[in-house]
């Protein structure tokens, strides 16, 4: 089976500091330059030719390449399915460029207290972030919340669930991967997934929480498909081998007459031996790096492959009841659906709360009670350490 993915890194930079994140502090990314948009044009047209279907445009903060409309839409032009995940705090400035360019737009989100947002990301952007949203869905965009939750944020995404289902958004919600040290959920956390996956507007993959249960990819029998499923292009132009978080190999992509030579290099000898090692090396063994398990959950056909197809039936259900409700207004979120005493949260400096679209004074009194849990919740979110979590 060829690859069907493309993780094409533009920029190492970003606007943001995580605390669970060294893309844009690691001394080796940070002299990295980025790539003319006509190489990775080229580059593009390599990977079509090598049968890729889904080109995920990441960083850093993809936004902050400048040419970035120029590439999504020669990706566009050239049939493929594009995603990208940001963190909204650039977006408002971009979002007319970028109109209709993403097929995939999420934006991540792990917290609706724009206090924890701050801690955990280094800048105030929580406000931008739902500006974004909201933005995305005027111009007819369908986008989504990407969440991460770990030991620390897990407590606060059913307040991010309420939060997206206000906004009419899905969000899709995963446990953090191990990278950076950081500390991963128990098994009582990715029970608490499971509950949180009820609710409307939720996904989550359970063919990742099971691997993730089951320990992560084992050495001795890999599940990894990182190298057969997945393209990672680094922004000055190499193949990155095996995977982004450990690559130890960096193969400069040759260009001559307006051609790359990346479809090349992914078939010849070398890199199609180190393929069929995939998932063996010592630092494969428990990795649970997401980012290349949905594509390597697409064969053989085993008991992650049933589940990723389940989880993506999901998706696409949700998606589509998102659609509807944009293009008809009708309402088709059951709010927080099977646990009436905990009925979504205000949220303090969410625009949705504006006077203009304020609910009738009916529905407002039930609010008020509610604003009081929240206060409550952000006041608790704000005195836990700060989250730990995955890229973006
Ligand atoms: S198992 Fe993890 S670390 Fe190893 S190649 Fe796959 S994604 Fe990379
Ligand atoms: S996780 Fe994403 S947004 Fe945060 S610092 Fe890393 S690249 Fe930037």
């Amino acid at each position: 089976m060829p690859p069907l993915l493309a993780n094409y890194y533009l920029t190492y930079k970003c606007n943001s500091r995580c605390m669970y994140c060294d893309i844009p502090i690691k001394p080796e990314n940070i002299p990295i330059k980025e790539t003319a948009p006509e190489i990775i044009i080229e580059n593009l047209a390599a990977l079509k030719r090598l049968g890729v279907k889904v080109v995920d445009f990441t960083g850093g903060e993809p936004l902050i390449y400048k040419q970035l409309p120029v590439v999504l839409k020669a990706a566009k032009e050239m049939g493929f399915y594009t995603s990208i995940a940001n963190t909204g705090t650039l977006y408002p400035l971009k979002a007319k460029q970028l109109q209709g360019l993403i097929d995939d737009l999420k934006f991540s989100l792990s917290t609706i207290d724009p206090q924890a947002y701050s801690k955990e990301r280094g800048i105030n952007g929580f406000n931008k972030v739902i500006e974004s949203i909201k933005i995305a869905k005027e111009l007819g965009e369908r986008p989504s919340i990407i969440a991460t939750a770990t030991p620390e944020s897990i407590a606060q995404m059913e307040d991010v669930i309420g939060l997206a289902q206000e906004l009419g958004v899905v969000v899709l919600l995963g446990p953090v991967f191990d990278y950076c040290g950081n500390d991963l959920l128990k098994d009582e956390g990715i029970k608490e997934l499971h509950r949180l996956a009820e609710f409307d507007n939720v996904c989550v993959n359970w063919a990742f929480t099971e691997f993730y249960l089951d320990g992560g990819n084992q050495i001795a029998k890999p599940r990894c498909r990182a190298i057969s499923s997945t393209i990672v292009i680094s922004p000055d132009d190499h193949l990155l081998l095996p995977c982004y978080h450990m690559h130890d190999e960096r193969l400069k992509i040759k260009h001559e007459n307006g051609r790359s030579n990346l479809d090349e290099m992914w078939r010849s000898m070398h890199v199609q031996e180190r393929r069929k090692q995939e998932g063996t090396w010592d630092f494969c063994q428990g990795c649970t790096i997401w980012c290349y398990f949905e594509t390597s959950f697409l064969w053989p056909p085993d008991k992650y492959f049933l589940l990723n197809v389940k989880s993506k039936a999901r998706w696409a259900k949700e998606k589509i009841k998102q659609y509807i409700e944009c293009k008809s207004g009708l309402k088709l979120t059951r709010k927080l659906a099977g646990d009436r005493d905990k009925i979504l949260t205000a949220i303090s400096a969410n625009p949705l709360n504006q006077p203009q679209i304020q609910k009738p004074a009916a529905e407002r009194q039930p609010q008020e009670q509610k604003e009081q849990q929240h206060g409550l919740a952000a006041q608790q979110a704000s005195e836990r350490e700060p989250a730990k979590s995955s890229r973006n």
